[in-house]
């Protein structure tokens, strides 16, 4: 117990959390290991998990197979440099992802975390568009067109197309290129479609196409900006609007990717395929930071044909074979299917359990996609508060800004679910009747 309480100390003191002070920073648990959907604490308890490590843990802590890939490739290589050499688990690994992404995606690009390879899909659509029309002072190709609300990643690049008020834009003015930014997509999953909610984003793409490097997007699930569920036909039309003004689309299927929303991947929902496609967090089952970027056979041509004659990125830590063994195994099991039925139990009990929450003055709204289950509330969520009474009950669920929200391992039994939906539920109503 006096070592819990040694490191935490420790740890307050000195190591710095995810978009937390040193100076008072919220209270962390100390994890002492993790198995399928269960964390275990230092301090004994054990909790049911709802946030599956942000997205990344689909097949649950400690999975055998997993494990297995991982010792089996440890004992080869943990890692070797990728230029000028290259190996099985890399190879492997990107056919697989180019035999489960649509027949025009024929290229892959392996880097290191989500941030990186939105980086490396700007970058790639900047050298498409430098080959293609010449971005010299007189072509008018400087921009990135979005939506409000989206999240791309915490790097520059990367945050120049995060929603400008919660990226805190301001923050850093001055350094964060300014892109185009539309009204996001109002039309819910599941309403009706009518095409006047198309009407801001094709205005602003006939009014700047000429600006535009690229279209970048989160298809379907506008995650970490918001945890908002928009109508396939706003990508479709996203689509026919990028091809009939030449301007390339890339999705950012990072935390979409693998299952998540109920398809393979959630441009499925709209029948597209985007020019380019990042997909990260769930692609090593949460074991290791990797992430991918395919683009068609056109991208990579002209981005290698012109004044660099090649991509001009290259990690460190590109095709980790580690890492790369263990997305191969992590695509395998995907392959085996059984994340369908997971992800549809999981959307039915959510859907069964989350609505009557809307009868709360408290809550302004639920949303539910396979499995995400997210309750917008009215007001700020106190975290420290929320994760205090989550952590009583057993359950691993962490509350941002107005949002609590669960995105459990596909893993996760009846039981296991039933249990978490119900802390939710119970936190949530404890909360409105203190907060009325
Ligand atoms: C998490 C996320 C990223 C960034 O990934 P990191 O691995 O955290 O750098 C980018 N895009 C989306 C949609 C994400 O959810």
């Amino acid at each position: 117990m006096q070592k819990v309480e040694s490191l935490l100390k420790y740890d307050r003191e000195h190591v710095w959390h995810p978009y937390t002070s040193t100076i008072n920073p919220l209270p962390c648990y100390l994890v002492d290991s993790a198995h399928g959907v269960k964390i275990n604490l230092a301090t004994g308890e054990t909790l049911i998990d709802g946030m599956s490590s942000w997205w990344a843990a689909i097949h649950g802590y400690n999975h055998p197979e997993l494990n297995e890939a991982a010792v089996c490739q440890l004992q080869k290589m943990s890692h070797i440099m990728f230029g000028g050499l290259t190996h099985q688990p890399a190879i492997e690994l990107v056919k697989t992802l180019i035999d489960m992404t649509p027949p025009e995606l024929e290229h892959c690009f392996l880097a290191d975390s989500g941030s990186v390879a939105v980086e490396v899909s700007m970058k790639m659509a900047f050298q498409y568009c430098d080959t293609r029309f010449g971005l010299d002072e007189a072509c008018q190709k400087k921009k990135f067109m979005t939506v409000n609300y989206g999240y791309h990643g915490d790097t520059f690049g990367a945050m120049s197309v995060c929603d400008p008020v919660n990226s805190m834009h301001s923050l850093y003015s001055g350094y964060v290129r300014e892109n185009i930014f539309v009204k996001p997509p109002k039309c819910r999953f599941g309403d009706a479609w009518d095409e006047k909610y198309i009407a801001s984003f094709a205005k602003a793409i006939e009014k700047h196409h000429h600006e535009v490097i690229a279209v970048i997007i989160e298809p379907i699930v506008q995650g970490a900006g918001g945890m908002r569920i928009y109508h396939p036909e706003y990508l479709k039309q996203i689509r026919q609007l990028c091809t009939k003004y030449e301007v390339l689309l890339i999705l950012d299927e990072i935390a979409t990717g693998f299952g998540r929303t109920g398809k393979l991947f959630a441009y499925e929902h709209a029948d597209i395929t985007p020019d380019i496609l990042c997909v990260g967090k769930a692609l090593t089952g949460g074991y290791l930071t990797l992430s991918a970027v395919l683009c068609t056979k056109e991208v990579a041509g002209l981005v290698c044909s012109g004044r660099a004659k090649g991509f001009m990125h290259g990690p460190t830590f590109m095709g980790n074979p580690l890492a790369c063994s263990i997305a191969l195994k992590s695509l395998e099991l995907i392959k085996r299917g059984s994340w369908k039925t997971q992800v549809q139990a999981i959307e039915s009990s959510f859907k069964s359990a989350l609505p009557a929450l809307r009868d709360l003055d408290i809550v302004r709204d639920v949303r539910i996609i396979g499995a995400i289950g997210v309750i917008e509330l009215t007001v700020m969520v106190d975290a420290k508060w929320f994760q205090e009474q989550f952590v009583q009950r057993g359950v691993w669920v962490r509350p941002f800004g107005k949002l609590v929200y669960m995105m459990p391992p596909f893993i996760i039994n009846d039981s296991e679910l039933g249990k978490l939906i119900k802390s939710v539920v119970d936190v949530i109503r404890l909360f409105a009747s203190i907060k009325t």
